[in-house]
């Protein structure tokens, strides 16, 4: 056990590499672009940064680790988490998969422009992978540099623990420091490269392990390597589901699906937009994996997603997300088949994702309502209904819940409240303030008829709806346009922005005083500038 008073990273981090030491390594150590067969992984050395600097990090995910402020705050973390500075106990690599990229096959990708570090346990015996994202080559790197951009390194590290506070299941970030090195990027791939700051994010997460990683193993016919991989992986990440086995293969699999629906549930409560879902972009701990150009739902669109090289067949929009998830996991399913050589247990539990799927997200669209659950009868015409009228003029999904849980019921259940008071109750929520026109009025005020006879059923006191309501109905998301101007910002230099989002959206669902101006729908000028609206 640890001390709380270690100076040094060395003392203060216990490390336990399973994944190298239980799985084949790549006979090679260069960093030469290439296939790697019959190995998960390759040892690689970060590049060294020329002259790095702390941007900022997550003291929850520091102390999750046993890292004290004082120890963030020094110099040798800098050092350490922006790949200069090796630790004895750590062990670089980057991990080999493959994945379907847009429904296609891909072959082998891998961690390109990621190099894991090595696994920590931290006093309570979990188990925490860091891996930086952004330090430099590996044989996975295929055409691209192995660096990252701050401004798209800036964009994983707020997004990734702004889901965590927002409670869906994510990959974290420890830290972000900036190389003081530029890397060389075409921002919207028309032939016009620029030198932009080059950063790191510390990613952390219990495993990365993909879709992809055991997709590549069995196209390669690399049979004993899958069943290597995925005992490792039920050891490793699911110990509860006890020693590999036909069956346990099975329950594994089950459970990744019901981990995966579980995961889009939530993107649907808040409004994420993942952007990429290939495969290789799917972990199998349901974890929200690979922040690129993701984007948050501002007017409810279910055809929307922010991603430019996807504007086409919009093929990952927002209201795919269930049914990419599910096409995902039959190649999941198809992956790991030679393992358990029959094809019942693994259709049963794909239909068990969409049930699990359905019921879960009719639960949750209920706690959005503050219903006190889901009513087969009525419930599911009353969301359709409301989620028609989102559409019908554009409306702001988030403020657009906050302002419905402001809605006074209970008080005013006699007298039915007009329209214009509806729509003045609703304003802050509107984008095109022409299109609430009188149609939209009566079908707002119908739709609210509807939800109040509902809620009368329930008989939930108002305050006490509010409460609950508020608690699944986020105030602050990470949008798109206040990620911009943080980006705007620390590409000036200042990294002020980054810091107060990081504190803002630890309390996603709390009234913050003073804060109200990052909780307000997109304005106008962002509507199409890029960063704001679309990402590639
Ligand atoms: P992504 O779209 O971020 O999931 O990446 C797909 C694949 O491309 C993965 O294998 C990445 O490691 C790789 N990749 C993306 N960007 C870079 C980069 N700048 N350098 C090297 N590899 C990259
Ligand atoms: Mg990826």
């Amino acid at each position: 056990m640890k001390s709380q008073g270690d100076r040094h990273l060395e003392n203060a981090l216990h490390f336990d590499n399973t994944y190298t030491r239980e799985l084949p390594a790549d006979p090679e150590s260069t960093n030469e672009r290439r296939q790697v067969s019959k190995s998960c992984y390759s040892r690689v050395r970060p590049v060294k940064a020329g002259g790095p600097e702390l941007i900022a990090y997550s003291k929850e995910m520091a102390e999750e680790i046993g890292l004290s402020s004082a120890l963030c705050e020094s110099e040798e973390f800098v050092q350490v988490f922006s790949g200069n500075k090796v630790l004895s106990g750590m062990d670089p690599h980057a991990t080999c998969y493959g994945g379907h990229q847009f429904g296609t096959w891909a072959g082998q990708l891998g961690d390109g422009r990621v190099i894991n570090l090595g696994e920590v346990v931290n006093d309570e015996g979990r188990r925490w992978v860091l891996q930086l994202k952004g330090a430099g080559p590996t044989p996975y790197s295929r055409m691209g540099d192995g660096f990252a951009v701050l401004r798209s390194s800036i964009r994983e590290f707020l997004c990734s623990e702004a889901m965590y506070h927002l409670g869906i299941p994510t990959t974290r970030a420890l830290s972000l420091v900036t190389t003081g090195d530029q890397v060389i990027r075409d921002m919207f791939y028309d032939g016009h490269p620029q030198p932009e700051p080059g950063a790191i994010v510390c990613r952390t997460a219990p495993s990365f392990t993909r879709f992809g990683n055991f997709e590549i193993l069995t196209w390669r016919g690399e049979l004993d390597l899958l069943r290597r991989f995925a005992d490792y992986t039920i050891r490793t990440d699911f110990p509860h589901l006890g020693e590999p086995s036909k069956e346990v293969y099975c329950a594994w699999f089950d459970e990744v699906c019901k981990k995966t629906a579980e995961m889009i549930v939530h993107w649907r409560r808040t409004g994420f937009v993942h952007g990429v879902m290939n495969t290789d972009n799917m972990s199998v701990l349901g974890l929200t994996i690979d922040y690129g150009p993701y984007g948050w739902i501002e007017d409810y669109d279910p055809g929307w997603t922010p991603n430019t090289t996807d504007a086409q067949g919009r093929r990952y929009r927002f209201g795919n997300q269930a049914e990419i998830g599910r096409w995902n996991l039959v190649q999941l399913a198809n992956a790991i088949h030679p393992l358990i050589n029959e094809v019942k247990p693994l259709e049963d539990s794909i239909e068990t994702y969409s049930n699990h799927f359905r019921d879960t997200w009719q639960r949750m669209m209920a706690d959005k309502l503050g219903l006190a659950g889901f009513n087969k009868e009525s419930d599911n015409e009353l969301i359709t209904d409301m989620l028609d009228l989102l559409q019908h003029v554009e409306t702001d999904m988030t403020i657009f819940f906050r302002r419905l849980a402001a809605l006074e019921v209970q008080s005013n259940a006699g007298h039915a409240s007009s329209a214009v008071h509806l729509i003045e109750h609703f304003s802050d929520a509107y984008y095109v303030s022409e299109q609430l026109n009188d149609e939209y009025k009566d079908r707002l005020d119908t739709w609210i008829g509807q939800y109040r006879s509902r809620l009368n059923q329930d008989k939930t006191p108002d305050n006490l709806r509010r409460e609950k309501m508020n608690r699944v109905n986020p105030k602050y998301i990470f949008r798109n346009y206040i990620a911009q101007l943080a980006i705007d910002k620390a590409e000036q230099g200042d990294n002020s922005m980054v810091n107060e989002l990081l504190e803002v959206l630890r309390k996603p669902y709390d009234e913050q005083p003073g804060k109200d101006e990052l909780a307000k729908r997109r304005p106008e000028w962002a509507r199409h500038r890029a960063g704001c609206a679309m990402l590639s």
